[in-house]
This record gives structure tokens, C-alpha cells and sequence, in this order.
């Protein structure tokens, strides 16, 4: 039976206090699973078509990337899916991406949004125009913030709401300055009392709301210069008390990784890594760590950066939100500064508050819709010329740029061809064991070279193959390597060992319940 709203409010302890992942219940947005029924219906490998089909139980994030999808009826808006999910007793929690800056995206074109600080004749932004921005600020705060504050408002008592906050915005003031379109002064005001006006706006109309701010990800501030930068960026802001913590990742490729235990950041996690080669946390396909940054992996980035947070903030230890929505596939591109639609990606872990280093993450996340476009070919599929083109993504890695190809949409539409692609190289297990420094711990995922075949059998959508001292456990859609029985119990004292395995059978019980 329904229970009115006013019943069934939240408890009074704003749930920005908590981790708001640590539920089953994630809002799944219809929105999305038309897109994907779109694909499944043309789909003919059995394989892939089946993976399409699990995925429109995945949740993901809904970008609110233009003011007029903040009101309305239907599940496309902000308004309409928070109270599609307060309809349903436990209200799941609903994800949504804040996403409208003047001068949005500013070192790219791909994303380049609908308010601009000063307007070209065309109707484009002025990126190059310098100046205080009022009436692009004044714009986003009445237009954008203010009507997303009040809806929020209306529903953060009810529904539990995660809000991730303007990606990739201050990283390209801590770390692009060099560029008029970023460095200028109009592009800084707006970024700068732009987020901080929001922030705190979002906090104050719903305090039960948890506020993440994006902070790009590893293979863009994970060198020290770059990470202090950002920081006191972030610090500057003064709006830290009101944030539950920070994302990463969104809408990128970056692999999640091994976690490296906390004491490795103590020093500088390359000398560590230096002095732990074969630390499989250490692994370091984009080549990280010989150029001294710190962004291996997003689970090592996030524990560098979060230290580099806390001592530019005292007091302030973020929690967060990675982004696993394309990351499922082994790091394949030949330069790790590609972003436009990956060539060869796949969905990564699905949504889950069960990860490895909880203190300092909340979850991991499905962020960028996987499906909708990064941005497009400078020749749209239906043959018109790109507004938003941007030459990355006409990268080696971006699709659109080999025989065979399609044409690549705009930034946001859905691509069917690519979602066919991630779906195919789907890896949704949970990635990495749940802590290296246990020694033995339940691991899963593809071996780089395919050499323990007793595993065999198909995950989803790619065969998965155990180390040494593992066996394969688990059913059809889901198969985790777990330790062998005598690692098991030579390592069972230990009660953090006992737990990690615990946990990796609870996510494995729930794939087969979800798969079934
Ligand atoms: C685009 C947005 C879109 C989002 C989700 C971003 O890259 O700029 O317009 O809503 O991705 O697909």
C-alpha cells in the first residue's frame, strides 16, 4: 500500500551525511531504457543483444544539461523522474548530472552549452571575450540554478538525490588557464561564482541532497602540480562544508584499477610503485607513473587527490563517486588523452556502493549515459556538417575515423553503433579485489594474456580467466575468481580477508539474482 509523502519523509539527519549509494535501490530512468530498446530491437547477436537487455536494469545518471529539462511531466526532466521515484516505496535514489554553465566546456566544442557569457552573431558563445560575465551568471543563476534548487527542494525529503556538480568545469580553470577560451575572464567568473553560487544554493533548498563536485580524473590531474591547483581552486570556492565529496571519471575511459593501500600515498605513490613493481595496484597502462603522476588507476587518483584536498582544506575529506559506465574493457587506446567516443570500449562495473577503499569512496557509478555520444564527426550521419565538431573527435581512437565506420552525433544523442560496441565488450563484474594489501583476496576480470583457461566460459559479453591460487566461481552472466580453497583458509585469520570474500559472493549472489 502507497503511504502518503508526508509519512514517509526521510529520516531527520540530512542524508548528505551519508553515503547515499549505500542502497539497492537506484532509480532506473525509463528515459534510458527506451534509448537502449531502440538498439536491442536491431540487434542480432544473441550475445550482445542479451547484454543490452541486462543493461535496462543498470542504472545510470540523467544529465540535466539544458535549463528546460529541469520541469516538466515526463521522465526527461528533473521534476518528472524525482517524482516518478518518490512514487515507489523505498524511494531509489536518483542520480542527476548539474550541467549548464556560461561558457560550458570551454577548452573543447563538443559540449559547448546553451548560456553563454557573450554571444558571436551566430549565436555561439564568444569564447574569447574577456570581461565579468554578469549577464551570462545572471542567466544560469535565475534560469538554471534557481528552478533546479527549487525542485530539489521539493523532493530531497523524499527521494534520496545525488547531484554531481559541472564536470570537468574547475579542472579546466586549475589546468587549461593557457587557453583564452578557459584562461579569459569571463570564463573564470562564470565557472567560479557559478559553482560556488550553486553549491550553495543546492545546499541551502535541500540539505538532504548529496552534493559531488567534479574533479576531472587521473590522467588529467593526477601530477601534483596539476592536483594543488584544482585544490586551491576548490578551496577558494569556500563551499566544502556543503559537499558530501567529489567525482571522477565522468564521461572518460580511464580504468578503475587496484586500489594501493593508503600508506603508498604517504610518500609519493610512484616511488612506491617504483619500489612495489609487481603490486598489481601498480599496473599502469596509460604510463603514469614514470611521469610522476599519481593517476595509474581512478581508485589510486581518487586517494591522491583526496589528500591533496584534505591539506588544502582542513577538515574536508571527500567522498567519491567514480564513473564505470565505459571503463569495462582493457585500456586499449593509443593515447590516453583520447575522449571522444573510445573505439573498442565497454560497459565497466555496475553501480554499487560495494567497492574497495570505502572510506574515501561512495560508489562506483554509471555516470556519462553509456550510448549517448561524446561528440561528433565533423559530418553528421545524416550528412550536415557538426555545429559542436571538435578535432578529438576525429582522434585514432575516436569512432568515425576507420573504414566501416558511421558518422558520430552530437554530444548527448544516442549512438547506436557504439552502444552495440560497449555492450559487446561489457565487463560488469566488479573490477577489483577489494583491497591489495589483504594478499588474498576475491578478484575478477580478463587476464591481460589468456592463459588460465579453466575458467573459461562467458561473462558478460568476454571470457574471464583467474590468476594463480583462484578458481572460478559463479554462474552464467557472472563469474568472480576467488581464492582457492587452501588460499582461503591459510589466509582465513584474517577477518578483513573473510569480509572482502564475503562481499565479493554478496555481488555475485546479486548479479545471478539480477542475471536471472
Ligand atoms: C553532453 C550532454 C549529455 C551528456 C550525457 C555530455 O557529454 O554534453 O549534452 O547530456 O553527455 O550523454
Amino acid at each position: 500500500m502507497l503511504q502518503s509523502l508526508s509519512t514517509i519523509a526521510l529520516a531527520a539527519s540530512p542524508l548528505s551525511s551519508k553515503n547515499p549509494f549505500a542502497t539497492d535501490a537506484y532509480y532506473v530512468n525509463p528515459s534510458y531504457q527506451k534509448e537502449l530498446d531502440s538498439s536491442i530491437a536491431t540487434e542480432t547477436d544473441a550475445n550482445i543483444k542479451k547484454t543490452l537487455q541486462s543493461m535496462r536494469s543498470v542504472p545510470s545518471a540523467y544529465w540535466i544539461d539544458k535549463a528546460d529539462k529541469i520541469t516538466g511531466n515526463t521522465t526527461d526532466t528533473l521534476e518528472g523522474s524525482l517524482r516518478d521515484a518518490a512514487s515507489v516505496r523505498p524511494a531509489p535514489l536518483v542520480v542527476v548530472i548539474f550541467y549548464d554553465l556560461p561558457n560550458r566546456d570551454c577548452d573543447a566544442k563538443a559540449s559547448n552549452g546553451e548560456i553563454c557569457c557573450y554571444t558571436n552573431a551566430d549565436g555561439s558563445c564568444d569564447y574569447g571575450k574577456s570581461g565579468d560575465c554578469a549577464d551570462g551568471l545572471a542567466r544560469y543563476k535565475s534560469q538554471y540554478v534557481d528552478p533546479f534548487a527549487a525542485v530539489l527542494q521539493q523532493y530531497h525529503t523524499t527521494v534520496p538525490i545525488a547531484v554531481i556538480i559541472e564536470p570537468d568545469s574547475l579542472p579546466n580553470l586549475a589546468t587549461n588557464a593557457g587557453n583564452p577560451h578557459c584562461g579569459n575572464s569571463a570564463t573564470r567568473a562564470a565557472y567560479t561564482q557559478g559553482i560556488a553560487y550553486a553549491v550553495t544554493k543546492l545546499a541551502a533548498a535541500a540539505p538532504s541532497a548529496a552534493l559531488y563536485l567534479d574533479a576531472a580524473h587521473g590522467g588529467w590531474l593526477g601530477w601534483d602540480n596539476n592536483a594543488q591547483s584544482f585544490a586551491a581552486l576548490v578551496k577558494s570556492l569556500n563551499v566544502a562544508t556543503h559537499l558530501r565529496g567529489m567525482s571522477s571519471n565522468v564521461a572518460n575511459y580511464q580504468t578503475l584499477g587496484v586500489a594501493c593501500p593508503a600508506s603508498a600515498f604517504a610518500n609519493k605513490l610512484p616511488l612506491y610503485c617504483q619500489q612495489n613493481k609487481t603490486d598489481p595496484c601498480c599496473a599502469d597502462p596509460c604510463k603514469m607513473l614514470s611521469q610522476w603522476s599519481s593517476g595509474n588507476n581512478e581508485l589510486n587518483y581518487v586517494q591522491a587527490m583526496s589528500n591533496h584536498l584534505s591539506s588544502a582544506i582542513p577538515g574536508f575529506k571527500p567522498k567519491w563517486v567514480i564513473d564505470t559506465g565505459r571503463d569495462g574493457a582493457p585500456e586499449g587506446r593509443q593515447s590516453c588523452s583520447d575522449w571522444c567516443n573510445i573505439r573498442g570500449a565497454g560497459v565497466g562495473a555496475l553501480p554499487t556502493s560495494n567497492v574497495p577503499v570505502p572510506s574515501v569512496v561512495d560508489a562506483y557509478y554509471w555516470l556519462k549515459t553509456p550510448g549517448e555520444s561524446d561528440g561528433c564527426t565533423q559530418q553528421l550521419p545524416d550528412g550536415s556538417q557538426c555545429a559542436r565538431y571538435d578535432s578529438m573527435c576525429a582522434s585514432p581512437d575516436s569512432i568515425g575515423t576507420q573504414g566501416g565506420e558511421p558518422r558520430c552525433p552530437e554530444a548527448g544523442l544516442w549512438f547506436d553503433y557504439q552502444i552495440k560496441q560497449l555492450a559487446k565488450n561489457a565487463h560488469m563484474g566488479p573490477s577489483p579485489p577489494p583491497s591489495p594489501a589483504l594478499g588474498a583476496v576475491a578478484v575478477s576480470g580478463r587476464c591481460a594474456t589468456p592463459a588460465y583457461a579453466q575458467c573459461g566460459g562467458h561473462g558478460f559479453g568476454g571470457s574471464l580467466c583467474c590468476p594463480d591460487e583462484h578458481v572460478c566461481e559463479g554462474g552464467e552472466a557472472l563469474r568472480l575468481c576467488m581464492p582457492t580453497a587452501e588460499k582461503q583458509s591459510r589466509a582465513g585469520h584474517n577477518g578483513l580477508f573473510a569480509t572482502a570474500l564475503e562481499h565479493a559472493r554478496e555481488r555475485l549472489r546479486r548479479a545471478a539474482a539480477e542475471a536471472a
